[in-house]
């Protein structure tokens, strides 16, 4: 190969990767793994006195407030079990707007003033933190003067211990508000919308004639997707290490078109990661449960099961840190930007997810027969009104710089927030709109042909994957989120709009039991209005087709097709109306979100196109002008020599050549245009006007890759990162 000497010598890293033999541990039977490093609430009960077990699992199960008493005895459990496993520190945990993890150490060491040291945990450290909250985005919500911010211990959440080969730390995850008590996290908001939910949902359980409803809670079972790429390649990539994409790359000559990698062999390697990182997790009481090939090359996913919306989001979280340090173990970058590739399918994070309890179980399960199912029916109606009348926070909820790439991009959902109900369900909603339900199609049995086999069971209606918002038998899938955010935001979307859809159907069957009307029939009611009123949001054809885009206009369905359309929506009195009426926003919070959501957006981009900038002029135009020289030295030489020379190929790449610098001025000038603007304004003007510059930049040099000598190309080719693992 002529490739260029970097490349060659990454090239010849990767064929000399060995994986550490220990890497295959089987001996260590997963059973005894699964927990280990949990403070779980079996840990607990052996050892906590009974009366404090007794009130830290009311707390925990029933959602009960934390009787501050008991927080000493848990605090010095907590130390005891944690020094046992070699725990010198302890770290609060929490999730701040940055969509990030962001973890505090303390030493368990105290002094006691004659020279020596005791090690203690006391009930207050365990409860309450203040870490110096200035370096984080509060959207205006304090001064930088002001930096007081405090983290409170998320009983809910089970306290963990990281293992490092330096020392390990028993991680407690909390909440971060300011010093007024604003969330500047996105755990607190999720708390309190997953209690506004419950109150909503047990309301409409009781006139269902439940009596004791238990804890009503959301569930959320995400999918991951993500992309492993050799370190040596991702080292010789500024644009990899920096933004998390590739910035420039032409596309290979072999694709993702063949499909021969969704489902396929695993790669031993990866199989060792993937191995290792399961182990991780399974210490760490993260049920990591489904593996499997993705569609594009050198993509794969990982599919915990679904767990309590809060812990899931805490999973999910840990889950992200743990695959991006055991990649680097083993040598590679585990990349969860949502577009790491023009031109292969990025990454998304489907949220699955459903409501529940004790008492009455998954709400969202219709049974054999959901025509008859009226309880299941409301639940289902409501989902309905709630995405209809609030699509927009939905999207709002997962846009991002780096999901914009992939939303409504034939790969992933549209931007347009509609729900497929799938065939059954969609069947009875008509009836439904019809004047009642009589029946439901049933399950099939599939012939497949083949005698010997047991019959298998078709489901009552198929897929759709160009729907954001699915009906998957027993829970609704949400496919718009994106691989690299938290399942956070999204899920204290769903549980405030469910919130307030179970609360208008609890207001409409307890005036219309008032009223005597019998309870069936009022339900039928309900469920009519719901489908005539908000059945516009049902769409089950293709949702990537142009006619879907101008027939969900007339239906009067939002299309927030960027990130900058989607974030003024939470600012829309109905938002604030919302949020402020079942607490989960008040209005400084919400003006803050709107503000760190702007200033990720518009720093994104600022670092996105300095950097393709600088590869474009240190990297890429020095690679073209050296071939152009050796193609004018070869013109001219052949000149001098009487031979007829073709330059075709000088001028072709000078054509290039040309275009590049041009593009370089252009998004020189477009950068400097962005300090007029400020705010949305700001991210307005770099959506129009510097994305635009960037993709200049970028055509002239993909057509440049195609053209120039390879043992001048330096950066890394999709086909290398991609295929060579
Ligand atoms: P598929 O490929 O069919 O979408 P996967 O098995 O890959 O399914 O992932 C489905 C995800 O949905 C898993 O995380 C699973 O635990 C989760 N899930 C299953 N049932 C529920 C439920 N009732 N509520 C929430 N999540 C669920
Ligand atoms: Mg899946």
């Amino acid at each position: 190969m002529t490739a260029n000497i970097h490349r060659l010598a990454a090239i010849k890293d990767v064929q000399a990767y060995e994986a550490p033999a220990t890497f295959f541990d089987i001996a260590e039977e997963t059973g005894s793994v699964f927990g280990e490093n949990v403070f779980s609430l079996s840990v607990m009960k052996k050892r906590l006195p009974k009366s404090v077990f007794k009130s830290v699992a009311a707390t925990i199960q029933k959602g009960d407030a934390l009787d501050p008493a008991v927080a000493d005895v848990v605090a010095s459990a907590m130390k005891d079990w944690a020094m046992e496993k070699g725990v010198t520190h302890y770290a609060h945990v929490f999730y701040p707007l940055t969509g990030l993890t962001a973890e505090k150490h303390d030493s368990f060491m105290e002094p006691v003033g004659d020279g020596t040291a005791i090690w203690e945990f006391q009930g207050k450290t365990l409860i309450q933190g203040e870490p110096d909250a200035s370096s984080f985005p509060n959207g205006g919500i304090r001064a930088t003067f002001e930096a007081r911010g405090y983290t409170g211990w998320d009983v809910q959440s089970p306290a963990y211990i990281l293992e490092n080969p330096n020392g390990n730390t028993l991680c407690i995850p909390t909440i971060f508000v300011s010093m007024t008590g604003e969330a500047l996290d996105h755990k607190t908001p999720l708390l309190r919308s997953q209690k506004a939910m419950a109150d909503q949902a047990t309301r409409v359980l009781e006139l269902f004639g439940h009596k004791d409803v238990d804890n009503v809670v959301s569930f959320c079972g995400p999918e991951q997707e993500y992309f492993l790429v050799d370190s040596s390649f991702v080292n010789l990539r500024p644009d990899l290490l920096n933004a998390g994409r590739t910035l420039f790359g032409a596309k290979p000559p072999k694709g993702q078109e063949f499909d021969d990698h969704y489902f396929g062999a695993i790669p031993d390697r990866v199989l060792a990661f993937m191995h290792d990182t399961e182990r991780a997790l399974f210490k760490l009481g993260i049920p990591a449960k489904t593996r499997h090939n993705e569609v594009a090359p050198g993509q794969f996913e990982i599919a915990p099961v679904f767990e309590r919306s809060n812990i899931a989001s805490d999973h999910q979280q840990m889950l992200m840190s743990i695959f991006r340090s055991v990649a680097k173990q083993h040598g590679m970058e585990c990349l969860f930007h949502e577009k790491p590739f023009a031109g292969v399918n990025g990454s998304g994070k489907h949220v699955n997810f459903s409501f529940g309890n004790n008492t009455q179980g998954n709400l969202l399960l219709p049974g054999e027969n959901p025509h008859d199912n009226a309880q299941f029916l409301v639940f289902c109606a409501a989902i309905i009104r709630a995405v209809h009348l609030h699509g927009g926070l939905l999207r709002l909820s997962v846009a991002s710089a780096g999901n914009d790439h992939r939303l409504g991009a034939n790969e992933a959902p549209p931007a347009i927030i509609s729900i497929f109900l799938g065939d059954q369900l969609a069947d009875v909603f008509d009836q439904i709109a019809k004047g009642g339900a009589t029946s439901s199609k049933q399950k099939g049995i599939l012939n497949v042909g083949v005698d010997t086999l047991p019959d298998l069971t078709k489901d009552a209606g198929d897929r759709n994957r160009t729907s954001p918002f699915a009906f998957t038998g027993n829970r609704f899938e949400f496919r718009a989120a994106g691989s690299n955010q938290t399942v956070a935001a999204p899920m204290v979307i769903i549980n405030t709009i469910m919130a307030e859809a179970l609360e208008f159907c609890a207001n409409e069957l307890e005036a219309a039991v008032t009223d005597g009307t019998d309870f069936n029939a009022a339900v039928q009611h309900l469920l009519a209005k719901i489908v005539e009123n908000h059945g516009a949001v049902i769409f089950n054809g293709n949702g990537y087709s142009e006619e879907w885009h101008a027939e969900a206009e007339t239906r009067g369905l939002k299309n927030l097709r960027t990130t900058v359309d989607s974030l003024p929506e939470y600012l829309i009195p109905e938002s604030r109306e919302l949020f402020s009426k079942y607490g989960v926003f008040n209005e400084a919070e919400l003006e803050s979100r709107f503000e760190v959501g702007v200033e990720q957006y518009v720093m994104t981009l600022v670092v996105e196109a300095n950097l393709t900038a600088e590869i474009a002029q240190t990297t890429i135009l020095p690679a073209a002008i050296r071939f152009q020289t050796e193609l004018a030295q070869n013109v001219s030489a052949l000149k001098a020599a009487g031979v007829e020379a073709d330059n075709a190929d000088l001028l072709a790449v000078s054509a290039l050549v040309a275009d590049l610098r041009a593009g370089l001025a252009g998004l020189k000038v477009a950068v400097a245009g962005a300090h007029e603007h400020a705010g949305i304004a700001e991210a307005t003007y770099l959506r129009d006007s510097v994305i635009p510059a960037m993709a200049a930049v970028r055509a002239a040099a993909d057509a440049l890759e195609d053209v120039v000598a390879d043992d001048l190309w330096a950066l890394p080719t999709y086909q290398e990162m991609l295929y060579i693992l």
